[in-house]
């Protein structure tokens, strides 16, 4: 079997329409739909919807006495950078990435968890 020119064209035309068509059908990844929920005492401070290529974030708490903590939030999750904490805890966590998981800082009653935008994380394949 020999290709001749005007096939390998067909077949760049077709990958291309190929390519093309799973973008226009893939609008967002469903499993990618996070968001980094930062409380404080109980109240939500702030919330991050997680996007892919999204800047990272530095976000700065200040609390009495002079204690603070710094959170990290890029498209990976997100992570204590710093923290003005006896025990640490919340720094040693690391990095929270999937829906569910969290980091909870006792002492200065701060809670970062991820939470899903989607309803289910299963349905995300539609072709
Ligand atoms: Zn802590």
């Amino acid at each position: 079997m020999k290709l001749k020119k005007g096939d390998l064209i067909i077949i760049v035309i077709l990958v291309a329409a190929l390519i093309s068509w799973l973008v226009i059908n893939n609008p967002g990844k469903p499993e990618d739909e996070r968001l980094i929920v930062i409380e404080t005492n109980g109240d939500i401070y702030k919330e991050i919807p997680v996007e892919t290529g999204m800047e990272q974030q530095e976000i700065h708490i200040q609390f009495e006495n002079g204690k603070y903590i710094d959170i990290i939030v890029d498209e990976n999750g997100a992570y204590v950078k710093d923290v003005i904490c006896p025990d640490k805890v919340c720094q040693k966590t690391g990095l929270v990435s999937r829906v569910g998981q969290s980091i909870v800082c006792l002492p200065n009653r701060v809670v970062v968890y991820i939470e899903g935008r989607a309803e289910s994380e299963i349905d995300g394949i539609s072709f």
